[in-house]
């Protein structure tokens, strides 16, 4: 179920580095329910894309976040068919016979993109779905600066950023770790004022995120950050020679 090697996200990464803009969000919400879909379907965003994996799902999760069901009907409510998920897994060719995209369609209600390139790339797949809607009409919505918001501003959509993950456990540890990395240079590229490029359509952000946007992460948060992360190594390794030392004691003793 895992997500295969993905080379044009590390091609793309190196664009990034010429042009960190391209990894700023139009807009920070800590998850789904901050955002109004009302207002930003008045706004003139007439359709809306979202990554699945932390952002709707637990990872590699069918089922949505139970938290966010009211806020996914309202978004269901107003846009109608014009909601598609596009996820790095399901609805790839690594999603065999589109069993994950099915079942994600069922249990979420909602399309999952059938697509050959993996986010950052792959943006016409997306428009191509969407028919005639042009991409700054679209807005794209996902947990991860330097696939999903690239992504998005590749192609000139509007692009919101979850900060909150639903949660890291299970989470790809490679992910997890990138993730952690992203929110420090967003946290680094607002200090130095390097902005994401402004949005041809001009909107309310009062009127559209419900909360006001997350605080870029604090030195004590990232502190809090380094401390846990010590912490989940120590118990990781600990496990595992718990797990050696139970082996060992299973095997018969040598005469
Ligand atoms: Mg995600």
């Amino acid at each position: 179920m895992g997500q295969s090697f993905n080379l044009q996200g590390i091609l793309q990464s190196f664009r990034v580095l010429a042009s960190p803009h391209l990894m700023v969000p139009n807009i920070v919400v800590r998850d789904i329910r901050d955002i109004s879909f009302e207002q930003l379907h008045k706004a003139g965003i007439t359709a809306i894309a979202f990554d699945k994996d932390n952002c709707l799902t637990k990872p590699y999760g069918l089922e949505l976040y139970p938290p966010f069901t009211d806020a996914w009907k309202r978004c269901r409510d107003i846009y109608k068919d014009q909601v598609v998920i596009v996820s790095n897994s399901a609805g790839t060719p690594d999603d065999k016979d589109n069993q994950q995209a099915h079942a994600i369609e069922q249990s979420l209600q909602v399309n999952v993109l059938r697509h050959h390139e993996k986010k950052p790339s792959g943006g016409q797949e997306l428009l191509n779905h969407f028919g005639g809607i042009k991409a700054e009409r679209i807005a794209f919505v996902g947990d991860r600066a330097l696939t999903d918001v690239v992504f998005g501003n590749n192609y000139g959509m509007l692009t919101i950023l979850t900060r909150d993950v639903v949660t890291e456990e299970g989470d790809n540890p490679m992910a997890l770790r990138i993730r952690r990395m992203e929110h420090k240079v967003l946290a680094f590229l607002d200090r130095v004022n390097i902005k994401a490029k402004p949005h041809p359509i001009p909107i309310d952000l009062h009127a559209v995120v419900l909360q006001s946007p997350p605080a870029p992460e604090s030195k004590e948060e990232v502190k809090a950050d380094l401390a846990a992360e010590d912490l989940r190594k120590k118990e990781a390794k600990e496990s595992v020679e718990r797990e050696a030392r139970f082996e060992r004691s299973k095997r018969p003793s040598a005469r």
